[in-house]
């Protein structure tokens, strides 16, 4: 799906192909048409999953559809209600850049900084306007602000609204829109408390939920490995078995590929099994006993076949190949490390998915660490952005019996293993295409 099928104008069309996306995240895919057919919309939602162009997009459009007259004064239309100053200053940044072929006007207050810049930009009328409740609350009593007239309201991380004490500055707010009104609600969580809110606030809203994202997602540690596309198997095999990995969640795109690939690990000495939309619901009983019990070290999945598993805590997953949503990623990732245990998230990339890898970025908002095994080092470097990714020397340990030039000998982890690692096939130490 692309965001031209969402029903977008041409204005908005240029201005997210600017930003690089290329197709709009699950909440985008979700929120947008909801929004457009003037729906309240209540999401479960939170940072990373692209929420924000979710609501300022179609926002951004229904009001330029029933444009100010030219020479009327502006009053607000669509108010953004956000916890933070930093999170106001975000969003209106996103209204700006997803707004800047349209001539529709914004501004955005919080408090902490002087009130008097901002009562002149509201004097000089704005459509669109982002604000933290209190301050909000401070330039109404200075009868600097009319909100008579929004048709829009959007309640942006109302859990966290709710968390730091607004509750009664957003009802004071709300007490002061007019009733007729389009309401939008995100929150990373559904409590009692935010079903409370939605209930008063929301009018026979659309609900949708984009999978949470794991708190897992800031605290696993991430590596890419670049590497040829042929070589990421004998990679995986490598890495297993150098690293003695017991269970560890492989992701692949297609049921084809889950399957070869666990044909493959089974070649090179790895108890492997795989998980997919075609197996019969006894094979997927059997592979997840047998990987939740030891027997079975590697299990191989598609992402449709690995929602429904409950399994978390992982101590590895790899990603064989980049999911084509940015935001499967952060699934993906955040089966392992919760809550504090230790967690690594792999991901094996070839040249064919730099573009993958870069929406991935975009979406965590960092680069992923880079890392080498000895003798899989790929002739091209993954720009993301940096042209010249690091060598992380202390990752991809040294494969038994064997020294590297660059290295020093063999470190204590990796000495001596008479496991998988030695009887994969691994590829020629070194080999260079
Ligand atoms: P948000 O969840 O709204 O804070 O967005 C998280 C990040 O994802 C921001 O840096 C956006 O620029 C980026 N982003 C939003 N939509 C997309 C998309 N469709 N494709 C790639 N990146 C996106």
């Amino acid at each position: 799906m692309s965001f031209s099928q969402l029903g977008l104008s041409a204005e908005l069309l240029r201005a997210v192909s600017e930003q690089g996306y290329e197709r709009p995240t699950p909440v985008q895919k979700q929120a947008i048409p909801v929004v457009l057919n003037g729906k309240d919309l209540l999401a479960g939602a939170q940072t990373g999953t692209g929420k924000t162009a979710g609501f300022t997009l179609p926002l951004l459009q229904l009001l330029n559809e029933t444009p100010t007259a030219p020479g009327a004064r502006r009053v607000v239309r669509a108010l953004i209600l956000t916890p933070t100053r930093e999170l106001a200053a975000q969003v209106h940044d996103s209204v700006k850049e997803y707004g800047k072929y349209l001539p529709l006007r914004s501004t955005v207050v919080f408090g902490g900084v002087g009130i008097n810049p901002q009562i002149e930009r509201l004097r000089r009328g704005v459509d669109i306007l982002v604000a933290t409740p209190g301050r909000l609350l401070d330039l109404v009593g200075q009868r600097t602000l009319d909100l008579k007239q929004v048709e829009i309201l959007v309640l942006d991380e109302a859990d966290r609204m709710l968390d730091m004490g607004f509750i009664h500055d957003v009802r004071k707010i709300i007490a002061l829109l007019p009733k007729q009104r389009q309401n939008l609600l995100f929150s990373a969580t559904f409590s009692e408390e935010i079903r409370g809110l939605s209930g008063q606030i929301l009018h026979a809203p659309v609900e949708i939920e984009v999978a949470r994202r794991n708190a897992a997602a800031e605290t696993v540690s991430q590596l890419v490995y670049p590497v040829e596309k042929e070589r990421k198997r004998a990679l995986l095999s490598y890495l297993v078995g150098n690293g003695r990995w017991k269970q560890v969640l492989v992701f692949v795109r297609t049921k084809h590929g889950a399957d070869r690939l666990g044909r493959q690990l089974e070649q090179d000495g790895i108890d492997s099994a795989v998980l997919h939309g075609d197996k019969s619901q006894g094979a997927r009983t059997k592979a997840l006993e047998g990987f939740k019990n030891g027997k079975v070290a590697v299990l191989v999945a598609t992402d449709i076949a690995a929602r429904g598993l409950d399994i978390d805590q992982l101590p590895h997953v790899v990603n064989f190949e980049l999911p084509n949503v940015p935001e499967d990623y952060v699934h993906r990732i955040g089966r392992t490390g919760r809550a504090g245990a230790n967690g690594e998230a792999l991901s094996l990339v070839c040249q064919d998915e730099v573009k993958l890898l870069a929406a991935i970025e975009r979406l965590l908002k960092k680069e992923i660490p880079r890392a080498q095994a000895p003798g899989f080092e790929p002739e091209f470097s993954l720009n993301t952005r940096n042209p010249n990714p690091p060598r992380l020397s202390t990752r991809g340990a040294q494969r038994p019996n064997e020294s590297s030039p660059r290295r020093k000998p063999q470190s204590a982890t990796s000495r001596g293993r008479g496991n998988a690692a030695s009887g994969a096939k691994q590829g020629e130490p070194g080999r260079r295409r």
